[in-house]
């Protein structure tokens, strides 16, 4: 039976920014991907990265893992109805913290073949999101280092033990949020 667990931690953004983003390094793994620049929500984005980073202060980081119990299949299909709760709990907390900005747990799918790919705008704009790997973020360190979990994958058709999503928020001037997991 599927069960899931939630992850939380707090960072400082620009120590987030100097141990875990290196933009060059993980554009070239997007470019290497058949998303890359067919999806709005991949690279290369309109905003320059480096300048997201340096806009915010924080960033809360929130792992949604899950443990499929041993069921194989398309991991993509599997995880789409988690991926999408995540975002929407994220833009939910967005909507609560003005200046946010939410950081998807992936890539958009919202739509069944994105606009970008026939060169059209975005059909929901107000919902697209970066991901963390498209702000060249190191995700698999991330969830390693601050939630506790490294990332694992399917192999030939098997689910792993647990699939890790992985979302933030970005927040403006304030206090602090709890560094939880660090
Ligand atoms: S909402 Fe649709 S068009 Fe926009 S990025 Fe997502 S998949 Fe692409």
């Amino acid at each position: 039976m599927t069960r899931t667990d939630r992850r939380r931690a707090a960072i400082p953004a620009e120590e987030y920014a100097a141990r875990y983003v290196d933009v060059p390094r993980f554009l070239a793994c997007c470019r290497a991907c058949p998303h890359f620049g067919a999806n709005w929500s991949c690279p290369p984005l309109a905003a320059e990265p480096p300048a997201v980073w340096s806009r915010y202060r924080y960033l809360e980081i929130t792992g949604l893992a899950v443990y499929p119990g041993g069921q194989a299949g398309d991991p993509a299909a599997f995880l789409a109805p988690y991926q999408a709760r995540l975002l929407d709990e994220l833009m939910a907390r967005e909507r609560r913290v003005p200046g946010s900005l939410c950081l998807a747990p992936g890539r958009c799918s919202r739509c069944r073949s994105c606009a970008r790919a026939q060169g059209a705008p975005c059909r929901s704009p107000h919902l697209l999101r970066p991901s963390l790997e498209a702000l060249g973020a190191d995700v698999g360190q991330t969830a390693k280092d601050l939630l506790g979990l490294p990332l694992l994958w399917a192999r030939d058709g098997m689910f792993p033990e647990y699939f890790l999503l992985v979302g933030g928020l970005l927040l403006p001037d304030g206090p602090p949020p709890e560094r939880a997991g660090l």
